[in-house]
């Protein structure tokens, strides 16, 4: 089973994230998830869109 990040499509390999070539990524058996930089990443963005959201009740 080949572990992809759905952002940035890194494949996992082992305990490292390697960009995808034709040997790492086989498509009939790949599971999607986040890798660690793109986690933090997303959860950033998430924090950042929640606090836009409170904002915008704020004024509204
Ligand atoms: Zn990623």
């Amino acid at each position: 089973m080949t572990i992809q990040c759905c952002k940035c499509h890194k494949v996992k390999s082992g305990d490292k994230w390697l960009k995808p070539n034709s040997r790492t990524l086989r498509t009939e058996m790949v599971t999607h998830t986040y890798c660690p930089s793109c986690f933090d990443e997303t959860l950033h963005e998430i924090r950042f869109v929640s606090q836009c959201a409170d904002k915008a009740v704020a004024i509204a």
